[in-house]
């Protein structure tokens, strides 16, 4: 936004912290829960749709609810999180917003249970009605916090990932307007794995254990749509990191055309992984 532009609109309190509880988990798979949140203000809450990402404060080990300083959700968080004992701060993770609805005001988040022994994976293996979360998300619909950006003339999308990645996908495919081809290669860990998916969607799912790159390798062996396409990869850093070398200096993809990040990197926590964790100046961690 140009300094001293009459219309600038604040980007205050885009991103806010929403105290929530469990108010369902169930298992959408073996290894996926989605877990459903309430909270009195959720009212507020709007989310971009999408990828829309956020933040999730998890009490620290051996609390039962995560605690921030007083008044720090109101006058800036992560300052106060940042300065806070690692005996009682909050551990901090990234996710989807996988979906809201109103009346009565619910947010969907699904958690891959992806066994490596993460807090977040472990909370949401564990998590029952009435345990508490802090929820940073939107505050507004154009908060930020939003990857998938196709540019006009669009003709088609490819959406690729492993299962951090589904529930973003599934949340892009039904947004998509109708007609618009669109075509998913979703790498899970086998049959019992897969997910239903947007009928207007091709397709391709890849099953872990018969190679080192099963995304990349579907990929590869796959016709792509000449029609401007505009492709979306997340999952595993390196996995996706490969796989956008592939699209852009195999397959003469305009690299501008592919949004990508990784969601996480295999052997590090996302406290330890710069590539996904915050701060960074896309990420809404300080409104
Ligand atoms: C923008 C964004 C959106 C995301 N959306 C979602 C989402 O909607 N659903 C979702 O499930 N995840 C999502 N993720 C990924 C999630 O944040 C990471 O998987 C996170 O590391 C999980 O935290 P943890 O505490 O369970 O594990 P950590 O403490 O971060 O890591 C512990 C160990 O587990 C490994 N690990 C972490 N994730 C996985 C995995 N999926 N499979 C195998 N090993 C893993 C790490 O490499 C590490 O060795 C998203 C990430 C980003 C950046």
């Amino acid at each position: 936004m140009a300094a001293g532009s009459a219309t600038a609109r604040p980007v205050q309190a885009a991103f806010r912290v929403f105290p929530v509880q469990v108010e369902r988990a169930v298992r959408l798979t073996p290894q996926m829960a989605r877990i459903t949140f309430t909270g009195p203000t959720l009212s507020g809450f709007r989310t971009g749709n999408r990828d829309q990402r956020g933040k999730i404060l998890f009490p620290a080990p051996g609390l039962t609810e995560p605690l921030l300083p007083e008044g720090a959700a109101e006058s800036g968080w992560y300052a106060a999180w940042r300065t806070m004992p690692p005996e009682t701060r909050p551990i901090l993770r990234t996710y989807t917003f996988r979906a809201q609805r109103t009346d009565p005001d619910e947010v969907d988040i699904d958690f891959a249970l992806h066994g490596d022994g993460g807090p977040a994976g472990r909370w949401a293996a564990a998590a029952r009605p009435g345990d508490r979360v802090l929820l940073v998300g939107p505050a507004r619909e154009d908060a930020g916090g939003v990857n998938f950006q196709p540019p006009p003339g669009t003709e088609s999308v490819v959406l690729a990932g492993d299962e951090t990645a589904l529930p973003a996908m599934t949340s892009i495919a039904e947004g998509l307007p109708p007609g618009l081809p669109v075509q998913i290669f979703a790498e899970v860990a086998g049959p019992a794995e897969e997910q239903p998916l947007p009928a207007t969607a091709q397709v391709t799912w890849v099953h872990r254990g018969h190679s080192p790159s099963p995304l990349l390798d579907a990929v590869r062996g796959a016709a792509l749509p000449d029609a401007a396409p505009y492709f979306w990869l997340a999952g595993e850093a390196s996995a996706i990191k490969e796989l956008r070398r592939h699209l852009v200096r195999e397959r003469g993809v305009d690299r501008g055309s592919v949004c990508f990040q990784g969601y996480w990197r295999r052997g590090l926590t996302e406290d330890q992984d710069d590539s996904t964790a915050p701060p960074s100046p896309s990420d809404p961690v300080d409104d």
